[in-house]
């Protein structure tokens, strides 16, 4: 499963290195980055018989469209919904890849899955390759970690260069 830190950090991380190329201003990156995470409140959500609809309701290609529609219609501000389908869409390629979604859901009722991992084993590499559709998620997250150890360690990461261009800002303005 994907930690939040993971759904948040990743893409953001993507769209500031590509800010100045796509003319992105990074302030705004920053703001929506939430809607990296929106897909996962559907983990509140049950169906009529106690099912969970936590990566069925938000976790599908629909949820899409709205902004997608903005974004072609907008005559202005189109960036932002451009940045709010980006972070959409990493949120479900993410799940895709740590246990599958119901990519179609409610007009196809089946997760589509793909783990693909390259293990070290006796000294040489294992590829590991598994795709396709199945009835369930092949691992909804339960026992997994919220934040993970190399979570943690990425949060180090980041204080130290805060930290370091903290002091280089000071620097330049003294
Ligand atoms: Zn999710």
């Amino acid at each position: 499963m994907s930690s939040p830190l993971d759904h948040i950090f990743i893409p953001v991380a993507i769209l500031l290195l590509f800010s100045k190329k796509l003319k992105l201003n990074q302030r705004e990156v920053i703001a929506l980055s939430f809607f990296a995470m929106l897909p996962d409140i559907d983990s509140i959500f049950f169906s009529s018989n106690g099912i969970p609809l936590h990566r069925v309701l938000f976790h599908n290609i629909f949820i899409v469209i709205i902004p997608l529609l903005f974004f072609m219609f907008a005559k202005s501000k189109r960036e932002v919904f451009g940045i709010i389908i980006f972070y959409l869409t990493s949120h479900l390629i993410l799940d895709l890849f740590t246990g599958g979604i119901f990519l179609f859901y409610p007009v196809y009722n089946k997760v589509f899955f793909a783990h693909v991992e390259l293990l070290l084993s006796h000294g040489s590499f294992v590829p590991a390759l598994e795709y396709g559709i199945s009835n369930r998620i092949m691992n909804n997250g339960i026992g997994a970690p919220a934040v993970s150890s190399e979570n943690v360690a990425f949060v180090i990461l980041l204080a130290i260069c805060a930290a370091i261009s903290a002091i280089a800002f000071h620097r330049k303005t003294e």
